[in-house]
C-alpha cells in the first residue's frame, strides 16, 4: 500500500460531473488536489444505456459555456461521455481512476487520512461526490438473485426474440422497455397504476418523448403493458406477478430488469462521523445548505446524493463551494 507523504489541500472522491467540476474549480484556485474515482471518468454516464439521448439541455450539462456541441438538440450518452473525458484530458485534471476510497479518517482538527484500494492520502479538506447509483433498489422477492435478473439496463441486443420483463415506475424503466421493444425483444412493462397515470414532471413522470413512442409500441402490439401490484416470484422460465386487482398471473420470462431506483452508499460518511437523516425513501447526509460542509469540519459533499440531484446542480455547487474551501485553507495558514 503506497502512502502519499505530502498533504493535499483537497481530496475529491468521485469523477462524475460534480467531481469534475470540483477538480476544475480546485485547479483554478491553484489548490493541490486529487480526484480518486473507483470506476472510469464519468462512470455513471458510462453506464447509461448505449445510444440514450439524455433529457437535460446542453447548457445544463456543460463544464464551460458553449463547448458541448451535440449533433441534435440534446446529446447522446456517447457525446456526453466523450465531452466529459475530453474536458478532463484538455484541462489535465488530476484524476486517479479504478481506485476506490474505502475509508476517511480524521487525523487532527485540520486533516484527514483517506484510504483507498491502492494508497493512503493525507488531505486538509475532503469533498465527497460519490453520487447515488451505488445501491440499486431491490424488490426483495424469491428469484431476484438469478443470473437473468439485472438491476441496470444497458442495451437490447442480447434480448432479441426473448421474453423480457421490465419492472419500474420511472423514466429509466420506461426507456428500457422502449429500447427493448424497438430492439426486437418481447417485453412486458410492469408498472404500478399510480406511476402509469402520473403525468406530473415535478413528480418524476415518464418524459413525454419516451411515453409517446412507448404508447405506440403498446398500441401496435410489440410491447405489453402490465399494471401490477406485486411481483411474487421470479422463476427460471416464468415470473409470478399480481395485477392491479390482486389476481396472480405467470408470464413466460427469459430475462428481467428491476429498475426501481438506486440509493447512495453513505458508509464512508457515516464511518467518519457525518450525521445521516432519513428523507422520504432515501437518506441524506446533514450539511450546511450554503457551504455544503457536513457536521465534520473540513468534510464537504456535492452532487446526486445531496438535495441537488441533477447534473446542472452537480456542476454548479462545487463551483460555488471550492472557492470557499480555498479561502478557509488560506485563512488556516
Ligand atoms: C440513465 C440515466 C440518465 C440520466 N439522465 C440525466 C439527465 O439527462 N440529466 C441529469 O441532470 N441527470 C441525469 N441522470 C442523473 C445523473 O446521472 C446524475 O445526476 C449525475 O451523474 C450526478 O453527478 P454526480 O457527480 O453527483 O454523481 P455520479 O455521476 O454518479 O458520480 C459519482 C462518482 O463517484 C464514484 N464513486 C462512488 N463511490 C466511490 C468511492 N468509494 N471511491 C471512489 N469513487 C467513488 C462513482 O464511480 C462515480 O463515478 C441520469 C441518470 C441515469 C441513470
Amino acid at each position: 500500500m503506497k502512502a502519499c507523504d505530502k498533504q493535499l489541500d483537497l481530496l475529491i472522491i468521485g469523477a462524475g460531473p460534480a467531481g469534475l467540476s470540483a477538480a476544475d474549480a480546485a485547479a483554478r484556485e491553484s489548490l493541490d488536489y486529487l480526484v480518486v474515482e473507483k470506476g472510469l471518468i464519468a462512470d455513471t454516464v458510462y453506464h447509461y444505456p448505449i445510444g440514450l439521448t439524455v433529457f437535460s439541455t446542453v447548457n445544463e450539462l456543460e463544464l464551460r459555456e458553449d463547448t458541448l456541441r451535440p449533433c441534435r438538440e440534446k446529446p447522446t450518452r456517447e457525446e456526453l461521455l466523450s465531452y466529459y473525458v475530453r474536458f478532463a484530458l484538455d484541462e489535465n485534471l488530476r484524476i486517479n481512476t479504478e481506485e476506490e476510497v474505502t475509508r476517511i479518517e480524521r487525523t487532527d482538527a485540520e486533516g484527514f487520512r483517506v484510504r483507498t484500494t491502492r494508497a493512503h492520502y493525507a488531505a486538509s479538506r475532503v469533498l465527497v461526490c460519490t453520487g447515488a447509483m451505488a445501491r440499486p433498489r431491490r424488490l426483495g422477492v424469491p428469484g431476484e438473485d438469478l443470473p437473468k435478473v439485472r438491476h441496470r439496463f444497458t442495451e437490447p441486443f442480447p434480448y432479441v426474440r426473448k421474453d423480457v420483463l421490465v419492472v419500474g415506475g420511472g423514466n429509466s424503466a420506461a426507456e428500457a422497455a422502449l429500447f427493448l421493444s424497438e430492439g426486437g425483444a418481447r417485453p412486458t412493462f410492469a408498472i404500478w397504476p399510480s406511476d402509469w397515470e402520473n403525468r406530473d414532471p415535478k413528480k418524476g413522470c415518464i418524459k413525454h418523448w419516451v411515453r409517446e413512442p412507448l404508447e405506440r409500441e403498446i398500441e401496435e402490439g410489440r410491447l405489453r403493458l402490465f399494471l401490477f401490484s406485486e411481483v411474487e416470484e421470479i422463476g427460471e422460465t416464468g415470473v409470478k406477478i399480481k395485477d392491479a386487482e390482486g389476481s396472480s398471473h405467470t408470464i413466460p420470462n427469459d430475462a428481467a430488469f428491476i429498475l426501481i431506483g438506486s440509493d447512495a452508499d453513505l458508509t464512508l460518511l457515516r464511518d467518519v462521523g457525518v450525521r445521516v437523516e432519513k428523507s422520504g425513501l432515501t437518506e441524506l447526509p446533514v450539511y450546511d445548505p450554503e457551504t455544503f460542509e457536513t457536521d465534520v469540519h473540513g468534510l464537504y459533499v456535492a452532487g446526486h446524493f445531496t438535495n441537488s440531484r441533477h447534473i446542472k446542480e452537480a456542476i454548479a455547487i462545487p463551483r460555488r463551494i471550492v472557492p470557499v474551501i480555498a479561502q478557509s485553507l488560506r485563512a488556516a495558514v
